[in-house]
């Protein structure tokens, strides 16, 4: 990175931690702004796939992650009742340490942040961004803060407040906030299921599952493609509960370890276009970015990509040294990726977890035939869409500037 150079950072989560880490390992200086005033152990599971593992490996953090959380070699999508309607080899184009690795959010988190710690990132907690003021040489979050009111420049602006993100509104980049057609609840049990029970259970306009997440423990979820999913928050638990329980007979073990809607996450997901991701000298990246549907497990992956790609964008510099043509490089490199599994994830949402009573017979049917057709498809057009085609596993690819710049 030429000369000093410093990123304030707007939201300490997986995109913001990142992005700061990356920054710190290019040379920069990296300042995170975090509205909470500690990080608590919440969340449920998240899978990371090959362009996240990729780019944990070249912060120095894939082996912790690998170590914690649990490979998913193959995914399996069964009726409600548990039969095996399709089985996803994920191995098949990819070598064992890209092999997607469930892992509980919490602990990629702490990762993250126990990283930043050793890398000397400068973190503000409980304070939040309620302002930028944007000038061409070094701009500034304006935060609130229990003392009162703060000012935190740098010459780059990274907004990573995730989907309700703040710095988006101040700068006033126009967003469309897709409708919202899913909700869902997850949750982590202590044991492990057997193994003929991982995977995702479909019926009608509802999906749930269960995978393994390190030792002895299963992460579970729950959605529906409908306004009432968040719904699940006004609905009486055990009701909830036990129509859940009815409709997928697999899932009664563990949701009776539940008596009320304590110790799970329930989230009401929405996608986020933006018309442009930056704006002079100020960029979002994530969630806050592109948030998208939950259902390719892509969004966490999305984060981490964004962070590696935004830092050698930027150590890689321009020949004039603007930073908005470099911010404008890292989005037209990344965008047409994340488009593609913004609009995939949400096909899926709407076709998968269809409304109308006959989708259940044409779900059956339809991964009836792709299983005949090829079980591997669907993994190898996700990594496709994340810009790795299986052959050539390269972060390049993804809109990562090689070379890395450490
Ligand atoms: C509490 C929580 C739990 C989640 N659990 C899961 C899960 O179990 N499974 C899953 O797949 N995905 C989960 N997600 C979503 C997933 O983590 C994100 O989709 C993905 O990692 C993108 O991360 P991000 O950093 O862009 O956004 P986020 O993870 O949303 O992080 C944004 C950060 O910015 C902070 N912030 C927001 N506004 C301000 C402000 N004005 N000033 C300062 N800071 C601000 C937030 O507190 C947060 O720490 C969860 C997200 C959150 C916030």
């Amino acid at each position: 990175m030429p000369g000093r150079f410093e990123v304030a950072i707007a939201g300490g989560g997986i995109a913001g931690l990142a992005a700061a880490l990356a920054f710190r390992k290019a040379g920069a200086e990296a300042t995170i702004v975090e509205r909470v005033r500690a990080f608590a152990p919440v969340g449920a599971g998240i899978l990371l796939q090959a362009n996240g593992l990729m780019v944990l490996d070249a912060l120095g953090l894939g082996d912790q992650v690998r170590a914690l959380g649990t490979a998913i070699p193959r995914f399996a999508l069964r009726d409600s009742s548990g039969r095996c309607l399709a089985s996803t080899e994920v191995n098949v184009h990819l070598p064992p340490q890209y092999w997607p690795v469930c892992i509980h959010r919490a602990r990629l988190h702490d990762i993250l942040w126990q990283a930043c710690v050793r890398a000397r990132v400068t973190t503000h907690l409980g304070c939040k961004v309620k302002a930028v003021e944007t000038r061409r040489a070094a701009s500034a979050l304006i935060c609130e803060t229990a003392d009162g009111i703060i000012s935190v420049s740098g010459n780059l602006i990274v907004g990573a407040d995730g989907v309700k993100s703040a710095v988006r509104k101040v700068a006033g980049i126009s967003t469309h906030l897709w409708p919202v057609v899913e909700g869902s609840v997850q949750g982590v049990v202590p044991y492990s299921v057997q193994a003929d029970c991982h995977g995702e259970y479909l019926s009608g306009s509802e999906a749930c599952g269960m995978l393994p997440m390190g030792r002895d423990v299963t992460f579970w979820f729950w959605g529906e493609a409908s306004r009432t999913a968040v719904g699940a928050a006004d609905r009486e638990f055990a009701g909830w509960r036990d129509d859940v329980c009815r409709r997928f007979p697999p899932m009664r073990r563990t949701l009776s370890q539940y008596s009320s809607w304590d110790d799970m996450v329930r989230l009401q997901h929405r996608s986020v276009r933006c018309d442009a991701w930056s704006c002079g000298n100020l960029v979002l990246i994530g969630d806050a970015a592109h948030a998208m549907s939950p259902n390719l497990g892509q969004g966490a992956n999305c984060a981490l990509v964004d962070a590696l790609a935004l830092a050698s964008h930027i150590a890689a510099g321009q020949p004039d040294g603007e930073i908005s043509v470099a911010l404008a490089r890292f989005e037209q490199d990344r965008r047409p990726q994340v488009d593609r599994l913004q609009q995939q994830g949400q096909d899926e949402s709407t076709s998968v977890l269809g409304r109308w009573p006959g989708s259940q017979i044409i779900v059956n049917l339809a991964l009836r035939l792709t299983r005949l057709a090829s079980s591997s498809r669907q993994r190898a057009d996700v990594l496709a869409m994340s810009g790795l085609d299986g052959t050539g596993l390269d972060l390049a690819a993804t809109g990562v500037r090689a070379p890395i710049p450490w």
